[in-house]
């Protein structure tokens, strides 16, 4: 058989290669030294720095086909691959890393981001606290994720007693959401794109709690305008995979948060609850196969992420009816790290 190539070692690396194996694929994965899971499911995994030219190519030479995981891989790194043979393109990678250039990309697509400033000094925080007001949230431009590298800015106050990182930020105000929600869709190699249904996502201290469909109202209101940006993002970037764009759902319609060039935690409900899961359809879509049915299979669906907590306590709740427990084989217990889920359906 082929084989797939995996750049990032984590969680959704191993779903997406547990996928791979029932489509009859072969994977390697690629990634630094660290906690990495995605070995346990894989023939090999490439333990080298992103930027090992030597390693890259002997990685490159084993696979028919090369995706990530991880939406931080280096840009450099991507497109060490051979030319058509990594999918998505390299340059949602590019778009995506930058929170600036992702929103700025967005608006020109006729998205509307929370209101935002370039911050590169603390003159331009105060400026842009002036301007946009608060409270609002400071980030990084880049490298954030489950709300790392985030301050919430309550007043100008707040804005003078901060350190600020010696790197490029963005000061963004705060939007008084309803609800938040994710447009997952997949893109195939010739263009069709499917959809899956959007759950309304919880976040505890910036990290998704738990995905639940239906997802009410409010949500179910704004899923079309979402799901026609998210397109005009895929098509644009000639998209081939799974990728997600983040919303808040507000009075005013939906705000586009951010988005995550590849399988989303919001999305693992699929795993069960849709005739095709977003790992599944992925791997068809960078293999160049047919796309999967997206329908939701259950009346209603809960994710919940287990955060900081021993998973083997979990395997209790496999007593329940229609629960399913996924155990991400992490060796070590950290406060905030995701150790796996649990998907509960109601048929
Ligand atoms: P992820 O793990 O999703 O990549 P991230 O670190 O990139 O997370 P964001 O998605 O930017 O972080 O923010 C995390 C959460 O913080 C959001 O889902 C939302 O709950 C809250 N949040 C972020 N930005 C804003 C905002 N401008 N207004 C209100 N809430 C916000
Ligand atoms: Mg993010
Ligand atoms: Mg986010």
């Amino acid at each position: 058989g082929s084989t797939i190539g995996i750049l990032g070692g984590g969680q959704l690396g191993r779903m997406m290669a547990v996928s791979a194996a029932q489509l009859g694929y072969r994977c390697i994965a690629y990634a630094p030294e660290g906690d990495n899971v995605v070995n346990q499911v894989c023939d090999d995994l490439f333990v080298n720095k992103w930027n090992e030219t030597a390693a890259l190519a002997a990685f490159a030479a084993q696979c028919d086909v090369v995706t990530w995981e991880f939406e931080n891989v280096p840009v450099a790194t991507a497109t060490a691959m051979p030319e058509g043979r990594i999918f998505p393109h390299p340059r949602a990678l590019e778009t995506a890393q930058d929170r600036l250039a992702e929103k700025r990309f967005v608006e020109g697509l006729g998205g509307r981001p929370a209101a935002y400033a370039r911050v590169d000094s603390r003159s331009d925080l105060e400026a842009a606290v002036d301007r946009l007001g608060a409270p609002g949230i400071l980030k990084t431009r880049r490298d954030g994720y489950d709300g790392k590298g985030q301050w919430r800015i309550g007043s100008d106050r707040d804005a003078q007693g901060l350190h600020l990182p010696d790197v490029p930020l963005i000061y963004e105000g705060f939007v008084e959401f309803e609800a938040e929600f994710s447009i997952i869709l997949v893109r195939g190699q010739d263009g069709e794109i499917r959809f899956w249904d959007s759950a309304r996502n919880t976040h505890e201290g910036g990290v998704l709690a738990a995905s639940t469909l239906p997802a009410g109202d409010i949500i179910e209101a704004q899923v079309d305008e979402a799901r026609e940006l998210a397109r005009q993002v895929a098509d644009a970037l000639k998209y081939v995979g799974v990728l997600t764009l983040e919303f808040f759902a507000t009075y005013e319609g939906p705000i586009f948060n951010e988005m995550a060039p590849r399988v989303h935690n919001s999305g693992h409900w699929s795993i069960e609850g849709a005739v095709t899961s977003q790992f599944e359809n992925h791997i068809r879509a960078v293999a160049g196969l047919p796309l999967g049915d997206t329908a939701t299979v259950a009346k209603a669906v809960t994710m919940t992420n287990i955060i900081g907590a021993d998973i083997t306590a979990s395997q209790d709740h496999l007593a329940a009816p229609d629960t399913h427990l996924h155990d991400y084989g992490k060796a070590k217990v950290r406060e905030g790290r995701k150790m796996g889920h649990v998907t509960r359906l109601e048929r």
